[in-house]
Formats: C-alpha cells, sequence, structure tokens
C-alpha cells in the first residue's frame, strides 16, 4: 500500500493538459483515503477509500464542511489546525463521524491546488496497523536477509549444508511458512529431489520421504528451465482449470499456499528455494517475494561455490579427458586400499601403455587421439570388477588397481585380458584402429610398500616390456629391481658429470678407399669417469632415458661444429663432413631445428658440412614425425645419414619417405663379410638400393682387411672401423688430418 506521501499533491502534478484531471482518478480508484477540499473547506473531491471509511457515498460527503466530518481534532477543531497549514504538512489525531459512528484516525494535510487548497489524507488505525507491521516484517526480513548472507560469505565448504539448514528455519519462520526446502532440478530426468528441509513443529517433514518428484506431476514445473520462474500461490484451491494437475498434488500433499523461487547458477536454474503453508494461508507482500528473490540468489552464490569446491577436488583427482581418476587420485585409492587390506591379502597394479600412440596422435590428429583414449578408458571400464580402481595416468598410459587380494597369476591374467581386450579394433568416424599394448605389473604382498613405490614398479615393469618389443607384459621383480638401482645411480653419476665438465667429444676418421683420404669424422660422446675412459655404448642409454641427452647431445652438436670449422681453416678439404648422432629423444623435440641452425651459426659452419645421424630404429618409432622433422632438417641444408642401417625392421621401401643422403651399413653385417652369404647377399642389396635411390653409402665397424675388400668389391669405399682407426680426441685428428695435407702437398 502506498503510504501517504506517495499522494500527488495536486499543484506539482498537473497533466498533459493542465486540468490535474489524470491524477485525480488515480487518486480516487488508489487505496489511500483522501478528501480534497474546495477554498470553502467544504468536500470538493473524495477517493473511493475515503467513502469506505466513513460509510457515506458522494450524496453525503460532497459539498459537507469538513468539521461535520472530522468533528474532533486533537481536542480543537479541524478547522483551525487547517487555519496553521503552511508548506510542511500537518499529522494529526482526528475521530472521524462515519456512518458506523466515531472512529479514530490519523490524518494528513497538506496543500492543494487553487481549486482545492487543502488535502485530507486519512489513516484510519487498522490501516497504520497492516501498514506498520507489513513495515515491520519487511525490515526483520531485510535484517534476516543481511544476517544470511554474511554467514553465507563466511561459510566453510563442510559448513554449507548445517548453514542452509539454519538458514531455511530463520526464514522460514519469519515468513510463517510450515515448511522451507531447497530442491535440486535434474533438468535431464526432469525431475526434483528435496536436499534440506526445515518444518515448523508438528508439521511431517518431507525430506527423504519423496525421494524425488517428477515434474509431470507438476505442469507449473514446466517452467523450471527458466530462470526468472516463480511460482506463487497464495491459495491452492483458487488455482485455475488449467492448473488442475498442478491443484491436485499440492492438494494431495496438504498444501494450502506455496512460494517456490528459482536457485540459479551460471544462468540455468539448478534447484529451487521453496515454502510451503499446510495449517493456514500465507500472507506474504511484494516486498517479502522481492526479498526471497534475494535470498535465492544469496543460496545460488553459496551453492554454486560448493558446485565450485566439489568441481576442484573432482579435478585434482580425476581425468578430465576420461572421466577416470587421475595419478593423486589413483595415488589417494591405493593410499586407501593398501591401509584397508589386511595382512596377507595383495594389491596389484596393472599399468598399461598404448604402443606408438603418438602415430596415431600425430597423423590422425589431436581429436581423433582424444576419442581413443576416451573409448580406451571405457573399455577398461567394462574388464574391471566392482571395487576395481581405473586411471589415466597422462598421456596414453592407464593403470588399474585390483583390489581383490590377487597373486602374481590373477593379475597376469587381468594384463593378459586387458590386452586381449585393446586388441579388437576401435572403430569410430568410419575408420576401425587397431592398438596393442604393454603392460608392466607390480603386486604388492605386504603392506610397507607405499603407494608411489608400487606404481613406480608397476611403471619400470612396463617400460621392460616396451624394452622388450611391445605389446607384451612384464611383472616387476628383483632383477628389475637391481636394474632400476643401477640406472637410478648411474643417471645421478651422470648428471654430476655433465657439471664437472666429465664429458668429452671423440673423433673417430671415415675414410674413402677410393681416394685414400679421410671424408669425415664422427663425433662420440666419451666419459672420463674416475680417470677412465668410458665409450658412448656404455652409458648412452641411461643418457637417453633420463633425458638427459637433450642438453649432453646440444653440447656435443656445439663442440663438433667449432672443431670442424676449426680443421676446415687449418687445411681446405673438399668433401669433409664432421657427423653428429642424434638420439629419438632428440628428434621428438621441435627446438631441435633451431638448436641446430644455431649450433651452424654459432660456428660458422656451412650447412652441407654438417652431417646428422639417425638410428633406423629412431626413426621407426614415429616415422610420420620423423620425416617432418628430417624434412625442416634438410631444408637447413645439413646432411642426413642413417645409422646403424639393417639393425631396424623398416623395409627399405620406407627410405624413400625419408630425405635420407646417407646409409651407415651397421656393424653386425660388416662382420658377416666376406664369407656369410646372407649378409653379403644383404649388403649388397643395401648397396644396390643406395644407389639407385641416389644416396651415399658408408659402411662401420670394419676391423678386419677382408671385410674392406668386400666393401670395395661391392660397391661402398667409404669405411669406418678400427682397422682405420679408433675413436681419438681432437688434437690427434688435427695432426692427422695435417700429415694428410701434407702427404697429398709432397704428391
Ligand atoms: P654409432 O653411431 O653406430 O657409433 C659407432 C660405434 O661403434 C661407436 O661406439 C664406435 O666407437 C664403435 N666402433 C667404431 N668402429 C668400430 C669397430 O671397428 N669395431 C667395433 N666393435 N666398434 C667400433 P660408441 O662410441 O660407444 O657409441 C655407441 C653408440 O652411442 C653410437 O653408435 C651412437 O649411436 C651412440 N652415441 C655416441 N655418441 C653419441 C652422441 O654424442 N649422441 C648420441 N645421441 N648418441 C651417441
Ligand atoms: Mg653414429
Ligand atoms: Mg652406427
Amino acid at each position: 500500500m502506498g503510504t501517504p506521501a506517495d499522494v500527488a499533491p495536486a499543484h506539482t502534478h498537473t497533466g498533459p493538459d493542465g486540468s490535474g484531471a489524470w491524477w485525480r482518478e488515480l487518486v480516487r480508484s488508489g487505496s489511500d483515503a483522501v478528501v480534497a477540499l474546495d477554498p470553502r473547506l467544504r468536500c470538493a473531491f473524495v477517493s473511493d477509500a475515503a467513502h469506505r471509511l466513513f460509510g457515506r457515498d458522494g450524496t453525503e460527503m460532497l459539498d459537507a464542511s469538513i468539521d461535520q466530518l472530522v468533528p474532533i481534532a486533537d481536542g480543537t477543531s479541524v478547522l483551525e489546525r487547517i487555519d496553521r497549514l503552511g508548506d510542511q504538512p500537518l499529522s494529526f489525531g482526528v475521530e472521524l463521524a462515519t456512518a458506523r459512528g466515531p472512529v479514530r484516525a490519523r490524518v494528513v494535510v497538506r496543500r492543494g491546488e487553487a481549486d482545492l487548497p487543502v488535502v485530507l489524507t486519512f489513516l484510519h488505525h487498522e490501516q497504520i496497523g497492516a501498514a506498520a507491521q507489513a513495515l515491520g516484517r519487511k525490515v526483520e526480513l531485510e535484517h534476516l536477509i543481511e544476517r544470511v548472507q554474511h554467514r553465507f560469505i563466511h561459510t566453510v565448504p563442510e559448513e554449507i549444508p548445517d548453514v542452509i539448514n539454519w538458514c531455511l528455519a530463520e526464514v522460514g519462520v519469519a515468513l510463517g511458512a510450515d515448511r522451507a526446502y531447497l530442491l535440486s532440478f535434474d533438468h535431464e530426468h526432469r525431475c526434483e529431489t528435496m536436499v534440506h528441509e526445515w518444518a515448523a513443529p508438528g508439521i511431517e517433514p518431507e525430506l527423504g520421504i519423496y525421494e524425488s518428484v517428477s515434474w509431470d506431476l507438476v505442469p507449473a514445473a514446466t517452467e523450471r528451465n527458466n530462470s526468472s520462474w516463480v511460482s506463487a500461490v497464495a491459495d491452492v484451491s483458487k488455482l485455475g482449470d488449467e492448473w488442475a494437475t498442478d491443484r491436485e498434488f499440492f492438494e494431495r500433499s496438504g498444501l494450502r499456499s506455496i512460494l517456490e523461487l528459482p536457485v540459479v547458477i551460471d544462468g540455468e536454474p539448478v534447484g529451487g528455494l521453496g515454502f510451503d503453508w499446510i495449517t493456514h494461508l500465507a500472507e506474504w507482500t511484494e516486498d517479502d517475494l522481492t526479498l526471497m528473490g534475494m535470498l535465492a540468489s544469496s543460496m545460488a552464490q553459496l551453492l554454486g561455490r560448493e558446485v565450485a569446491e566439489h568441481e576442484l577436488a573432482h579435478r585434482a583427482t580425476h581425468d578430465e579427458l576420461t572421466g577416470l581418476y587421475n595419478r593423486a587420485g589413483l595415488l589417494d585409492a591405493l593410499r586407501g586400499t593398501l591401509a584397508s587390506t589386511q595382512h596377507g591379502s595383495n594389491v596389484a597394479v596393472v599399468m598399461m601403455d598404448v604402443d606408438r600412440f603418438k602415430v596415431v596422435n600425430d597423423s590422425l590428429g589431436p581429436a581423433v587421439g582424444d576419442a581413443l583414449l576416451r573409448s580406451i578408458g571405457e573399455r577398461l571400464r567394462t574388464i574391471v570388477r566392482p571395487g576395481d580402481v581405473i586411471a589415466r595416468l597422462g598421456g596414453d598410459e592407464f593403470a588399474v588397481v585390483l583390489v581383490n587380494g590377487p597373486d602374481e597369476p590373477d593379475a597376469e591374467s587381468v594384463s593378459d585380458r586387458l590386452r586381449d581386450e585393446m586388441s579388437d579394433p576401435f572403430r569410430f568416424a568410419g575408420r576401425s584402429h587397431m592398438l596393442t599394448v604393454s603392460c608392466g605389473i607390480a603386486v604388492a604382498v605386504d603392506d610397507r610398500i607405499t603407494p608411489e613405490e608400487l606404481l613406480r614398479r608397476a611403471g619400470a615393469a612396463m617400460f621392460r616390456a616396451k624394452e622388450q618389443g611391445r605389446s607384451r607384459q612384464t611383472t616387476f621383480d628383483d632383477q628389475l629391481e637391481i636394474e632400476l638401482a643401477h640406472r637410478l645411480e648411474m643417471d645421478q653419476r651422470l648428471r654430476a658429470a655433465l657439471e664437472r665438465g666429465e664429458f668429452e667429444v671423440h673423433f673417430q676418421p671415415e675414410h674413402d678407399l677410393a681416394t685414400g683420404t679421410i671424408v669425415g669424422a664422427e663425433a662420440l660422446l666419451r666419459w672420463r669417469s674416475d680417470g677412465e675412459l668410458q665409450a658412448a655404448a656404455s652409458f648412452i642409454e641411461v643418457v637417453e632415458q633420463t633425458g638427459l641427452i637433450v642438453e649432453v647431445g646440444r653440447w656435443v652438436l656445439e663442440t663438433a661444429c667449432a672443431q670442424a670449422v676449426e680443421w676446415l681453416a687449418a687445411q681446405p678439404m673438399e668433401r669433409f663432413v664432421v657427423r653428429v648422432n642424434l638420439s629419438a629423444r632428440q628428434l621428438d623435440r621441435p627446438a631441435l631445428i633451431d638448436e641446430v641452425q644455431a649450433a651452424l651459426e654459432r660456428s660458422g659452419l656451412p650447412p652441407e658440412r654438417l652431417c646428422l645421424e639417425i638410428t633406423e630404429t629412431a626413426l621407426m618409432r614415429n616415422p610420420e614425425v620423423a620425416s617432418a622433422t628430417l624434412g625442416r632438417l634438410d631444408a637447413l641444408g645439413v646432411e642426413l645419414a642413417i645409422d646403424d642401417f639393417g639393425t631396424g625392421y623398416s623395409s627399405l621401401a620406407y627410405l624413400k619417405r625419408f630425405p635420407v643422403d646417407v646409409l651407415k651399413i651397421d656393424r653386425t653385417f660388416v662382420m658377416g663379410l666376406p664369407s656369410d652369404a646372407e649378409d653379403t647377399a644383404i649388403v649388397r642389396s643395401v648397396i644396390d638400393l643406395a644407389g639407385a635411390l641416389g644416396m651415399t653409402v658408408t659402411a662401420e665397424g670394419i676391423e678386419e682387411a677382408d671385410q674392406a675388400t668386400a666393401l670395395t668389391a661391392l660397391g661402398c669405399s667409404r669405411m669406418q672401423g678400427y682397422l682405420f682407426s679408433r675413436p681419438m680426441p681432437a688434437g690427434e685428428l688435427t695432426e692427422l688430418l695435417a700429415g694428410q695435407f701434407r702427404d697429398s702437398a709432397l704428391r
């Protein structure tokens, strides 16, 4: 209802035509009891509410003198009071002469316009009471909501349920409701569930009784997709026939009034804040509705925070792509399992890695790769038993924790089944994808093992399976443990070696038997450990596995380039190239191209003087990526060689795919020359093929003179081996080259 001050003083609210007729009409039909007096202080205008207040119609009131209608005004006459009226309104108690007899009221008297100079607005005590009450409740609710908001802000996640219950009780009482509750909506299944409830004393709680209420029972709920829906049913029995279904449902539930407001998170109505009246009808005002709207939005903020916290906690332990656990989640679960298993009951981890997943990812794109990973995750779910935990540890690595006391053979048979399942083609996007996996198994036979250790063991076993040629499984055992320990120790020593500058680059010359000259030198890593020189073969594997090769390899490259520049400056050698080995790890890194370029620029070595050697195995590990990388290296102008050719399993036809200039025939073939017919045949066909593809062939590991003779006969004149020279420090090769220069000068 409007307060007296809301009623327009006539002189400030004249209408567009200046007549003021429009506001008179407004006031006449409004809820305020207004009487306006003409200059003679007789009633010239009476609002409908004033007629009702006085219980008199127009004929009785119009033109009546005001003191007839208001005989007593605070002990003096009303005329005397009006006489004192200035610019400020006056307010005083009066007694009205109504048709029902004298009625006490308050009046506000203010100035009007020229023909209606005095306007009186009567406030009957009943009206005052209602207004004050409404105002009082509004203030009370406002304070309550402030308190609620304050508490919400300071609520930590685990207190949220308690705080919501507290809030429902407080607001329920303040609104005079019989029940206050919070609903959670399930838009997919079109139903809602009560998640929090407060019920007034004597009211049967509903929480947990209706698991969920289908929206078909309450058609009004179709609105629940809409974030601004409010359902305010002041009197259920008055719901029209179009709401018959709703009405029946409400009546069956004993409800007389219902107020429900949406709880909206991120623009989506996720639930409802509701109030029921059962013992009596509700009385709410517009203000109440506004305040409840504010409450619902505070509630949404609080719940939104709860959702976010849950989400964060979930994300911390789950893999987003597959929905499986992630490493942290798996470790958590493993910790719980290990702690709860009785002594003598085993826990096993089967770790699984997809073989050559990178090839799929690189060749078919990450979207297909992701889809494949998801399908793998789904297939894993179908294999394990309830209670077993599945995780994606990152990339293409998965793990399954077997909880029901498996021994080694059990775990191995699960791993068998797993590999079997994965070997079925995966079909999507109209294509089918075949893959194999490598598995590692570790069984915890006592409870002293940490989850991290168990996972590490399974990982080591899996790594071993990969090393042994993939598509197989290995179980962790003592032997593996010893090797791991050794590797770990080596890794630490090698890192220290790098820091202490214990690495050296030696060079092994490459001879061209046709011309009798040195046509190149291969840079080979050496480690001076405790005064003893270690060849690369004894430690390079560890350097590669630990990734240390990236740093060491860069250093070798820089050193070799700088050294080659020195040799070339000392004497012009038309065909001399320096060869540097690259490992698979280096080849995988996009930064490699820049590093090679930088080494060339820094040293000033012309690109064609550098040859990069890549083993056949490194190339075939990931042919697509290797091919792209080689293309970019080729574009730099450097020479590219396939090292250890023949030891991989690639077909010769593959060679055409790579921009390779040189083939290095591996020592294992050279060893069989000239007696072994098969080796001879292979070497011959390799030399022929290389010739056909326009590649240069060189042979390595020549130790015997007849090997050299056989190679020459087969058409390979470039050779490297102990027969000619062992790898040597740069200084020694400098002298060798100088000698060769002198010799040629003498000739
Ligand atoms: P590789 O590139 O095939 O190098 C040839 C290996 O055979 C060298 O062993 C060399 O010392 C050895 N060798 C040379 N002539 C003969 C011979 O007549 N008889 C025998 N039995 N061996 C011979 P090394 O230096 O121990 O290197 C082993 C492997 O380590 C290399 O094979 C290469 O793949 C890798 N490697 C060496 N240095 C580096 C490097 O700086 N970076 C990378 N990524 N790998 C390297
Ligand atoms: Mg090499
Ligand atoms: Mg080699």
